[in-house]
């Protein structure tokens, strides 16, 4: 099993939500110690490593918490995405990270 600390996302505009950003790829690390990315995955090869055991999470820069990232089907367009879990605060948010 493998932690992947995700420091940065990609995201792209899907219809028929225009306003509803997905996150198609995210850099990642294996040193949680740090925000710089080693490496990056498409979230199709992250929901995969989800399958194998791998955990996902964000580090908040300011509050420095920790939350999981889960896997997510849109309820709207059904994209298989990902999302940081209902716990995240601001800082930490999936959705909140810096692009890449
Ligand atoms: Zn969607």
């Amino acid at each position: 099993m493998t932690a992947y600390r995700i420091v940065c996302v990609t995201k792209e505009v899907r219809k028929p939500h225009a306003r509803r950003e997905h996150i198609v790829i995210v850099g990642v690390t294996t040193d949680v110690t740090k925000a710089m990315r080693d490496l990056t995955m498409t979230v199709g090869k992250v929901r995969e490593r989800m399958n194998g055991g791998d955990q996902f999470f964000t580090v908040g820069p300011d509050s420095g918490k920790r939350a999981a990232v889960r896997k997510l089907t849109c309820g709207k367009c059904g994209v298989k995405t990902i999302r940081s879990r209902k716990d995240a605060v601001v800082d930490n948010n999936l959705d909140g990270l810096a692009s890449c």
